[in-house]
């Protein structure tokens, strides 16, 4: 029925991407537009690796569509024929009644998912590059690890082409409006008209959704390899991702080094808010490695003080840090999918089925119904 549905989709990072996918494995006619080279490093979903937690402490409510993204996940890695979602397990500490560990332990309770519990001595034993508070509740999540994000990225692109979609590099959307029955979009000063349009522009949302007041703002952040060449740190040796929220409520985590380079450890609290997405101050690269820093030496002094490599990357924060997934109010066949604030990858693949079935269908999974944008019109 919507063979002959013409589709854009602006933005090919994690839910552009997998939204063309999705879309296109459905049989329309989709056309995925990327402002910048496929893969680049402007936005939000470069690099090798990103979190994959099911007992959510960011609401228990995502718990669901987790479930439903790594379902997901398993079909894309079948498909793709290569890992994309490394189940390893997620170490994670702080105070019992932190953020991040009354959160864990109230989405686990709600959804009856399996945590264990490390004493400190476990930890010594295990983890011996750790030095936790003794009042630090330690917890083992095994339904957990990283996706690939690279990989996955490249996975979904693959996949949306074998689908039939087209992909168009180095094409910026600068407007888009209804004309009679059709979607008209301009394009590097071109015109063209659709029946569907999906918007997931990341951190650039306000030049193409400001009129409903997208209340997104981007954020810098900058991640660091630490010095390369221990094995124990290598994925391939069982080292674990982490996620450690300290007694001042300062959260940070790490990743297992993945390929020639080392542990990759960043903040996921604080960051420098700036007024565009180019922007990219070097005192807040300075301030992020000072910050590291103090936390590896804190909590992590087994691991190599020295960095061997940085980058940055942006968050696009909405005002309550959850996502936001709808239909444009002033025209249903728009959906967007922006705010994704520092966390929306791994929920990647259920995204994009969301916005094909909101672009097809009209309605999301009852899931998705927390993150819809009415909750900010009061
Ligand atoms: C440092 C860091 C660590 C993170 N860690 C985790 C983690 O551990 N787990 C997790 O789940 N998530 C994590 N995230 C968050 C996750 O990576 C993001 O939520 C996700 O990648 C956002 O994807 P996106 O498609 O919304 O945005 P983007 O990746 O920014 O993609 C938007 C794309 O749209 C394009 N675009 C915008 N406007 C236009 C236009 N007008 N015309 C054409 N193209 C346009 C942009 O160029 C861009 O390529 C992290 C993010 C960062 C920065």
């Amino acid at each position: 029925m919507n063979a002959k549905l013409k589709c854009a989709v602006i933005g090919a990072g994690a839910a552009g991407a997998a939204a063309a996918c999705a879309i296109a494995r459905r049989g329309a006619d989709v056309h995925l537009f990327e402002q910048f080279s496929l893969f680049h490093d402007r936005g939000s979903s470069h690099g090798p690796t990103r979190l994959f937690r099911t007992a959510y402490f960011e609401h228990p409510d995502y718990v669901p569509i987790l479930q439903r993204a790594e379902k997901l996940w398993r079909d894309l890695e079948t498909e793709y024929g290569g890992a994309l979602y490394d189940k390893t397990g997620v170490l994670m500490a702080g105070a019992p009644d932190s953020e991040l560990i009354a959160g864990v332990n109230k989405a686990a309770g709600d959804h009856g998912l399996d945590l264990e519990t490390l004493s400190h001595d476990q930890l010594a034993a295990r983890f011996p590059w750790f030095s936790l508070d003794e009042d630090m509740e330690i917890l083992l999540e095994h339904d957990a690890g990283y996706v690939r994000a690279d990989k996955a990225i490249a996975a979904f692109i693959r996949h949306a082409k074998k689908h039939g979609a087209q992909i168009h590099e180095r094409k910026r959307i600068s407007t888009w409006r209804k004309k009679s029955d059709k979607l008209l979009l301009e394009v590097n000063g071109e015109r063209h008209v659709f029946d569907r349009l999906i918007i997931a522009p990341g951190a650039f949302a306000s030049s193409l959704l400001g009129d409903i007041g997208a209340p997104v703002k981007p954020m810098r952040k900058t991640l660091f390899w630490t010095a390369p060449g221990d094995d124990r740190f290598h994925c391939t040796h069982g080292f674990l991702p982490f996620a450690i929220q300290q007694s001042d409520g300062r959260f940070y985590y790490g990743f297992p080094a993945v390929d020639d380079d080392g542990v990759k450890v960043g903040e996921h609290t604080g960051g420098t808010t700036v007024a565009s997405p180019s922007d990219d101050p070097a005192e807040a690269r300075k301030q992020d490695r000072k910050d590291v820093t103090a936390f590896l030496k804190r909590h992590a002094p087994g691991l190599p003080s020295e960095f061997s490599k940085e980058q940055s990357c942006l968050y696009e924060m909405s005002p309550d840090s959850h996502f936001i997934i709808d239909k444009h109010p002033a025209d249903e066949r728009v959906s967007f999918a922006i705010g994704l604030s520092g966390h929306g990858f791994k929920f990647a693949p259920a995204i994009g089925e969301a916005l094909a079935d909101l672009a097809l269908n009209g309605e999301a999974r009852p899931d998705f119904d927390f993150l819809k944008f009415s909750r900010f019109s009061g």
